[in-house]
């Protein structure tokens, strides 16, 4: 049975991008050699790397000065490098999830914090709005797509100061302002490449000016210095990402993939919507294009179980809401097609007529 990858991460990549990272596993472009047993200082190495920023800055028209950076520890890992660089005396967090709440608790430790605004009283099912960020801080911090419960910032906010984005989630699903920011990071293996590598755009004159000692591993510029070769970089998915860099440049790149996000969200909502049985989770203006959240609607509730297994039975992966939330969550990613999307809307339709 064909199955429907709507997994939160690691997630669904598109077919060609796994296929050119397989055979590069067997044999790298024809050197005889896997990708996984070669030096990540291979003279026919250091392209893969060159190549993959290269298309970081022309696919997001990230402007001169900044650096893009691969490196491991997750983007769990930059909660903590951002402020171990950053923070000398304040910075403002917005509270919009599970994954914004853990970023800031780390920069409770680097410093002073302000959490200019929470959606955590309703168990974060909006983005706050009419806050103000504080222009004494250091940075303002936000995660742009709320991966566990569904919510997103599509638009670019205004802020006093220099932003840090965790873009984990959403990074190139649609154009960004990367001026705005001084900081943008996140895992790969939500819409880039296989898990194992952390990518982080980072702005060269933000750095440096923090009082503090930094550990080498945890400076960018030991990073940025050493090309993201300062120790071993995790290569088979930096050649993964290279993979889907250049699917997406073929496909028309961020404002295609924007464009496409768009109208899968739209048929899979409407039918939220419009089918008797589901509901929304979160305010229809803050939707995820990436998560899409929904629950069985207060008198059908007893009919959770039934649908998981009448969707797995249908090849649906991954459609299970997140541990913390329950329900349902269908991530539709960059790879995500319209066949996907339109498998999910039939079988809804499916078992709403049964019921
Ligand atoms: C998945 C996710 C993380 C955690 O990423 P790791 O690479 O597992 O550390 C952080 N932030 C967001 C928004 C995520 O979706």
């Amino acid at each position: 049975m064909k199955k429907y990858n709507f997994n939160a991460g690691p997630s669904k990549l598109p077919r060609e991008v796994m296929e050119a990272t397989a055979a590069a596993c067997l044999d790298f472009e024809g050197s005889g050699l896997s990708l996984m047993e070669m030096s990540h200082r291979a003279k026919n190495f250091q392209p893969v790397v060159d190549e993959t920023v290269a298309l970081f800055k022309e696919l997001l028209d990230i402007p001169e000065g900044y650096s893009v950076l691969f490196l491991g520890g997750g983007a769990s890992l930059q909660f903590c490098m951002v402020p171990f660089n950053l923070l000398e005396h304040k910075a403002a967090y917005l509270n919009t999830g599970v994954w914004a709440k853990k970023a800031l608790a780390e920069a409770k430790l680097f410093g002073e914090t302000i959490e200019v605004a929470s959606s955590a009283e309703s168990t974060y099912s909006y983005i706050p709005k009419g806050f103000t960020i504080p222009s004494d801080v250091d940075y303002f911090h936000i995660t742009t797509n709320n991966t566990i419960y569904g919510t997103e910032i599509r638009k670019e906010l205004d802020s006093p100061v220099p932003m840090v984005a965790d873009m984990s989630s959403d990074i190139f699903s649609r154009p960004v302002d990367v001026s705005k920011y001084n900081i943008i990071y996140g895992g790969a293996q939500k819409n880039l490449s296989m898990a194992g590598v952390t990518f982080v755009i980072v702005k060269d004159d933000c750095l440096g000016k923090v009082s503090r000692p930094i550990p080498t591993m945890l400076d960018y510029r030991t990073h940025i210095k050493g090309g993201s070769m300062f120790n071993t970089p995790p290569t088979v998915p930096i050649y993964c990402a290279l993979q889907t860099l250049k699917w997406i440049k073929n496909a028309g790149g961020v404002k295609e993939m924007e464009r496409r996000a768009i109208e899968r969200a739209n048929i899979v909502y409407g039918e939220i919507d419009r089918n008797k049985l589901f509901r929304g989770t979160v305010a229809e203006e803050d939707r995820s294009v990436m998560n899409l959240c929904f629950v069985m609607n207060d008198e059908y509730k007893e009919l959770e179980a039934d649908f998981m297994q009448f969707a797995t039975e249908r090849g649906m992966v991954g459609i299970k809401g997140h541990r913390s939330v329950g329900g349902f969550r269908a991530s539709c990613y960059n790879a995500m097609d319209l066949e996907g999307v339109n498998a999910l809307v039939a079988c809804m339709k499916e078992f709403e007529a049964k019921h």
